[in-house]
């Protein structure tokens, strides 16, 4: 997306624009992005400073780290850019920093949704439409575990002096 500088005035002025995800090259091995990358651009002059209000909207296929579905998603993005008018060139181009800010923004973990259950680790069904029946072994180890992490937490107290001595 570019701009002649010239034509940036106080009023905001916007352009819309569609590129295609390819030539961006953003994909990472668990997020693939489809068809057309829709950016809308408010572009406005206050001062020496160009402000750039952006709306990005993007298809993107996930693999969910959780339960292993490939989900098509559509997410909307908005965040605003600002450059120093002074020093611009004739033109202002604004792709590298939109594309920037959308890798920046990349989850650490993709998921199909906020409290997806993922797959049970013993037998393997997706936790999300169905309950197996290793929940109930399941719980009783979260337990035990608690139990023996209690247990543990006394010990150390107890043996405190021995260790300052150390
Ligand atoms: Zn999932
Ligand atoms: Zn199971």
């Amino acid at each position: 997306m570019k701009i002649e500088v010239d034509k940036i005035k106080r009023e905001p002025l916007r352009i819309c624009e569609d590129i295609p995800a390819g030539n961006w090259d953003i994909d990472s091995f668990d997020i693939k992005f489809l068809k057309n990358i829709r950016l809308v651009g408010d572009f406005c002059k206050i001062d020496k400073e160009i402000l750039v209000d952006i709306r990005v909207t993007l298809n993107r296929l996930i693999t969910c780290s959780r339960c292993l579905k490939e989900v098509e998603q559509k997410i909307n993005k908005n965040f605003e850019l600002s450059y120093d008018a002074v020093g611009l060139g004739e033109y202002l181009e604004v792709d590298k920093d939109v594309r920037e800010e959308l890798l920046l923004d990349f989850p650490m973990k993709v998921l199909c949704k906020p409290d997806c259950k993922g797959i049970c680790p013993e037998c393997g069904v997706d936790l999300n439409n169905q309950e197996c029946a290793c929940i109930e072994k399941n719980d009783s180890a979260v337990k035990r575990q608690k139990f023996t992490i209690s247990v543990a937490g006394v010990l150390p107290r107890r043996k405190g002096k021995k260790k300052t001595k150390q």
